[in-house]
């Protein structure tokens, strides 16, 4: 099946027992057992769900994986990841990645011992040497957020596998539709489901998609544990955004390429981050191992001055957290998604105060484009 035909009837195309079209939301918190010892495969929805298992087994399909779960939020989901690790684990993490996974890794992870190394996964060497006898994992972001910084995936799963470690993949930002961290060698691939796969700004989701056995039993002991799993209807809303992935993330990326080349001659910009461009430093790596990119955009404006203005005077594009939706949205990471990373490790990232990210919707480009002209003056 090809992946657009994939996206729209997932891996429960009806439902077997009504015939119905669309999923079921099964919005039941327990089922009944047919006898003692017997179960029909779903005994309490925080372990197991039939809506939630449509969405597991589509998006496993979508990732080419054998198994997947979904959390409440993307930040379950990392959480239930961590579960994998023991204190005195070592972990690489991409220094440049969502602000709020820092937070996790660096104020609560840290106290119960594992530690953590943030460095410049684009920069292979320097994730080389930033491997220790205790490496037992990394978790790379890429592109990266919000810098766009592309990391080797087949690389760094080689590094990762010779030294006995995990690798973990963010694939939030360009979706299996145009990346599949697994086929590259990553043990397991997370989403912020919340963004391009439920795609409508409507809904917090987490996945986690991995191939190997070894991974499934733990991870789902993790899930049904901590409790972060993701609701019937929550589940349900995901499945309907998957259905048009496909066409949006092609809108998304002929969108975006537009934006950003209108950006990127603009007086009042300094510099774009896109990954779409062809003299992004790492080109030939993304067209590697990605099909495409998405609708995020980062750029440097010359004057910090045009920051609140640009903030103040967006009218069609929403100055709001968050990314992947239809609606196009305008962050200020410094404040925002990257509030909660200190301010030397922010600005070696390169999170200054002259930053802005786009995430580029589905709108007509012209309209998107005109709302800048006149917001940017
Ligand atoms: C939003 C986001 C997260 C966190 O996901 P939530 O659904 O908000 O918990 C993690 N990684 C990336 C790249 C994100 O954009």
């Amino acid at each position: 099946m090809k992946e657009d035909t994939l996206c729209v009837h997932g891996a429960q195309p009806f439902d077997p027992q009504t015939g119905a079209v669309s999923v079921p939301i099964f919005q039941s918190a327990t089922f009944r057992h047919p006898g003692l010892a017997q179960s029909t495969g779903f005994d309490y929805s925080r372990s197991g769900n039939p809506t939630r298992s449509a969405l597991e087994q589509t998006i496993a399909k979508l990732e080419q994986g054998t198994s997947g779960l979904a959390f409440s939020t993307g930040m379950g989901a990392i959480s239930s990841i961590i579960k994998l690790f023991l204190p005195g684990d070592h972990l690489i993490v991409s220094e440049d990645l969502y602000g709020g996974t820092y937070r996790l890794f660096h104020e609560y992870y840290a106290k119960y011992g594992l530690s953590f190394s943030w460095v410049d996964t684009s920069d292979f060497a320097k994730v080389k040497e930033a491997v220790t006898p205790k490496t037992r994992g990394m978790f790379i972001e890429t592109p990266s957020n919000p810098m766009m910084k592309v990391t080797d995936i087949g690389r760094c799963a080689a590094l990762a596998h010779e030294h006995g470690a995990l690798l973990i993949v963010d694939n939030t930002f360009l979706t299996p539709y145009y990346q599949k961290p697994l086929t590259l060698g990553a043990d397991i691939v997370i989403h912020s489901g919340t963004k391009y796969l439920a795609g409508h700004n409507d809904t917090l989701a987490g996945l986690a998609v991995h191939a190997s056995p070894a991974i499934e039993e733990p991870l789902r002991e993790a899930q049904k544990s901590e409790g972060a799993s993701l609701g019937p209807f929550d589940s349900w809303l995901v499945l309907r955004g998957i259905k048009t992935l496909a066409l949006r993330m092609e809108k998304h990326r002929q969108n975006a390429f537009r934006v950003a080349s209108w950006l990127r001659e603009h007086g009042e910009v300094e510099r774009v981050f896109f990954t779409g461009f062809d003299d992004h430093p790492q080109y030939a790596l993304s067209r590697a191992q990605a099909t495409g990119h998405s609708g995020m955009i980062s750029f440097y404006v010359k004057h910090q001055e045009t920051v609140p203005r640009v903030l103040k005077r967006v009218k069609l594009i929403l100055f709001a957290e968050s990314l992947g939706g239809v609606e196009s949205l305008i962050t200020y990471p410094l404040v925002q998604t990257h509030g909660a990373i200190p301010e030397a490790m922010r600005e070696s990232a390169g999170v200054n105060d002259r930053l802005l990210r786009l995430s580029v919707g589905i709108e007509n480009p012209d309209d998107i484009i005109a709302d800048l002209a006149e917001a940017l003056g």
